[in-house]
């Protein structure tokens, strides 16, 4: 080290406050009695300088992903969302902790927890944290989407917990490895029409039915003009198959 270096001040690195309570309410799952959880989407830079992967097998979802738009950029959000992530990395027991005990409140007794408004199962610790809450919190129901299909065939496929279902969504690296006739899916569809012409069942009622009505599951996309005009009409399972095969195409010997 330098002599200038051993002279500067130290560098302090931000840490974002713990949220009190970590879970949430959106307008829109608030009419429902679902509660979340949220870490941001896809990636984050936090405060102290650390890049961190959220959604590591996202794929063109990515690329109209409704968590990067609208009220989830506001900065008072953002920084939740950050801090919300920091915890998890830097005290995942503490997390898991403080998680269980808020879940033994009488409200959350026969109601939904929605694992992830935004972002996904980041690591298979992290995961293997939602199961040690899920088995010490049975009176609770939990849900999520997720595209981390081979973290779920290895930790969750092989002894599920009774209270908690899942829905596998198309739109990402791992859609190669899902089967719609074993699995849960559910794909983005550009409308409500769309959906009901391929003989898919709109959620568009209830979120839960992403995970409690017939499969499989259409979602219609978000109405964001750039959004819309990327996806181009297709469905993210349709984007992403394109995707996969112009990448194999340029991987392959000419
Ligand atoms: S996995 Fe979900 S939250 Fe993450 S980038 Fe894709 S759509 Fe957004």
């Amino acid at each position: 080290m330098s002599p200038a270096a051993l002279l500067a001040p130290p560098v302090r690195r931000r840490r974002p406050r713990r949220p009190e309570r970590l879970l949430t309410q959106n307008s829109e799952l608030r009419e429902e009695g679902v509660w979340n959880w949220t870490l941001p989407a896809l990636a984050a830079r936090l405060p102290d300088g650390r890049n961190v992967l959220t959604c590591p097998s996202a794929g063109v979802c990515a690329l109209a992903c409704y968590a990067r738009n609208g009220t989830y950029t506001w900065p008072g959000v953002r920084d939740r969302h950050h801090a919300n992530l920091a915890y998890v990395l830097d005290d995942l027991a503490g997390w898991t902790r403080q998680m269980a005990a808020e879940l033994a409140h009488p409200r959350h007794a026969g109601g939904w927890v929605r694992i992830h408004d935004s972002g996904d199962f980041l690591s298979a610790r992290y995961l293997a944290a939602w199961l040690r809450i899920m088995h010490f919190r049975p009176a609770v129901r939990f849900y999520c989407y997720t595209k981390e299909v081979s973290l779920f065939r290895r930790y969750v496929q092989p002894a599920p917990p009774r209270n908690f279902r899942w829905v596998f969504s198309y739109g990402g690296k791992e859609d190669h490895l899902l089967d719609p006739a074993v699995d849960r899916v559910a794909d983005v569809y550009p409308d409500e029409a769309a959906i009901l012409a391929d003989g898919w069942n709109s959620q568009d009622a209830s979120d839960l039915l992403a995970v409690l009505g017939p499969a499989p599951v259409g979602i219609p996309a978000n109405n964001i003009p750039r959004f819309r005009r990327r996806q181009a009409g297709r469905t993210f399972r349709q984007w992403q198959a394109e995707e996969d095969a112009r990448r194999a195409r340029r991987r392959a010997p000419a």
